[in-house]
């Protein structure tokens, strides 16, 4: 999945954060938060294995063209999400908790930009990180197991993932405020 649609994930992750909040358990944010970031990682792998394309993206060297677009498809749609969250909830609990649903989405992306670009150690948790990701996860590769050209190019079923921002954005806008 790209970035848009890993954060689309967690926003709906996030939103079924702020509903269980908003219910009559009203659970303490102490564990909800860190089990809203969980529940967001875990969406990560679940979408990472359903087949989809990508736009080759070099987090070590990208062109200026690759960083165009990877601006509008992570920041862009994060701010917009994020914007939306803030009307609703000003810096209230349902803010942070659609955070936090879309941090943990992004985490595991994260990380392997992190040791690509050695703020993170590259170690047997990463190597083994790594091929957990990016080749049993993505068994969906055409030929092989890294991120390069062996991936498959964004096409018409990519249209899922347009599916889950659209969802991500009705729910958020549809969610009580409190
Ligand atoms: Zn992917
Ligand atoms: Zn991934």
């Amino acid at each position: 999945m790209i970035a848009f649609g890993h954060s689309s994930t967690g926003v709906i992750v996030g939103v079924g954060a702020v509903a269980v909040a908003q219910s009559g358990a009203s659970p303490s944010l102490v564990w909800l938060l860190p089990a809203t970031v969980a529940i967001g990682v875990a969406s990560h792998y679940l979408c990472d294995a359903i087949p989809h394309g990508h736009y080759h993206f070099s987090s070590t060297h990208p062109t200026t063209k690759q960083l165009a677009l990877f601006a509008l498809d992570f920041f862009g749609v994060v701010i917009l999400f994020g914007v939306i969250a803030l009307h609703k909830f000003g810096l209230g609990a349902g803010l942070w908790l659609i955070a936090a649903g879309v941090l943990g989405a992004q985490l595991p992306d994260i990380y392997e930009a992190f040791v690509d670009l050695r703020i993170l150690p590259t170690n047997k948790f990463s190597e083994a990180h790594r091929h957990w990701h990016w080749a049993i996860l993505h068994w969906h590769h055409l030929r092989g197991p890294r991120l390069t050209k062996d991936t498959r190019a964004l096409g018409w079923w990519d249209i899922w993932q347009v599916g889950v921002f659209g969802l991500a954005l009705w729910l958020l806008v549809r969610v009580p405020s409190r």
